[in-house]
C-alpha cells in the first residue's frame, strides 16, 4: 500500500507530465490562469483532500489545528471503502468540505457568498484538479 509521500510524488510526476504534454501540444485554449486553478485544486486533492482522510494518515496531520473539521469525515467513513470510490469519493469530500466552508463563511459574514463565485470557470477547474488528483490516488492504491 503506497504511503503519503509515494502518493504525493506520483501525483506531482503526473502533473509535470500533463504540463509538458500541454506545452508540447501547444493547446491554446488553456491559459496560465487555468493551469494555476487546476494546479491549486490538484495540489489540494493531493495533499489535503485525499481519500486517506478516512484513516489516521499524514493527510489528516497536514490539516494542523483545522484537523477538527476533517475528523468527523474520518469517523464517518471506513478506510478504503466508499471514500476510495473513484466516481463519488472526491465528490463527497468536496461536498463535505464545501459545506463546512459555507457554514464558516455564514458565521463570519452573516450571509452566503455571491452566486458568481460558484459559477466561476476557475472554481470548476479547481474542483476538476481535486477530482483528478483523487482518482490518481485511488489508481495507485489499486496498482500497488
Ligand atoms: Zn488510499
Amino acid at each position: 500500500m503506497p504511503g503519503y509521500n509515494v502518493h504525493r510524488l506520483f501525483n506531482y510526476a503526473v502533473f509535470i507530465a500533463i504540463i509538458i504534454l500541454l506545452h508540447i501540444r501547444d493547446i491554446s485554449i488553456i491559459n496560465l490562469k487555468h493551469v494555476l486553478a487546476f494546479g491549486a485544486g490538484y495540489y489540494t486533492g493531493t495533499v489535503l483532500l485525499t481519500p486517506d482522510l478516512d484513516t489516521d494518515s499524514t493527510a489528516i496531520k497536514k490539516w494542523g489545528k483545522l484537523k477538527i473539521f476533517v475528523l468527523p469525515y474520518k469517523w464517518m467513513f471506513v478506510h478504503r471503502k466508499s471514500s476510495h470510490n473513484i466516481v463519488y469519493g472526491a465528490v463527497v469530500r468536496i461536498l463535505y468540505i464545501g459545506l463546512i466552508i459555507l457554514v464558516m463563511y455564514y458565521l463570519l459574514f452573516k450571509s452566503l457568498p455571491a452566486e458568481t463565485i460558484f459559477s466561476s470557470v476557475y472554481v470548476f477547474i479547481f474542483l476538476i484538479g481535486i477530482i483528478i488528483a483523487n482518482a490518481l490516488h485511488i489508481l495507485l492504491d489499486t496498482l500497488l
